[in-house]
């Protein structure tokens, strides 16, 4: 069974052109609940740990550079079948390929400027919760 939580970040490029209102809008419009939420800005220490997944791919350096570049929001969210209907109300990675309507395909720029991110699987997002926030804070 799909898990019921997601975890979110509003990137630089999203908090920079001031759409975290709208974004959250959209998201609690799209039946998502706000769980846990955190203004916040990561150095190259915590987003290269964040996304250090992605360690060996070519975009590495500059996606830990953009994620660094400015203040970010991170939060959990909750929804029945959370990670594959906020990657649905999120769009395709790259905003071209982002679907009318979808958060991207309205806020974003670039592929790697690309307004928020969106856990792939139920494992990802409790990690990456748990990142950001501890159990105590969780409620
Ligand atoms: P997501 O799950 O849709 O966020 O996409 P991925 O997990 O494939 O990639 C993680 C993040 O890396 C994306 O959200 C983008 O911000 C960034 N990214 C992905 N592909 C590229 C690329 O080709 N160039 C750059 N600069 N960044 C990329």
């Amino acid at each position: 069974m799909a898990g019921n939580r997601t975890f979110t970040m509003i990137k630089p490029d999203a908090v920079a052109n001031g759409h975290i209102g709208n974004i959250l809008s959209d998201i609690i419009a799209g039946g998502f609940k706000i769980v846990a939420m955190k203004y916040t800005h990561l150095n190259a220490e915590t987003a290269g740990a964040f996304y250090a997944v992605h360690k060996e791919r070519p975009f590495y350096g500059d996606l830990v550079e953009f994620m660094t570049s400015g203040p970010i929001v991170a939060a959990i969210l909750e929804k029945d079948n959370a990670v594959e209907d906020f990657r649905t109300l999120i769009g395709a990675t790259n905003p071209q390929e982002a679907a009318e309507g979808t958060i991207r395909a309205k806020y974003a720029k670039s592929i790697d400027a690309n307004a928020v991110h969106g856990s792939d699987s139920d494992e990802n997002a409790a990690i990456e919760g748990n990142f950001f926030f501890s159990q105590f804070e969780r409620h």
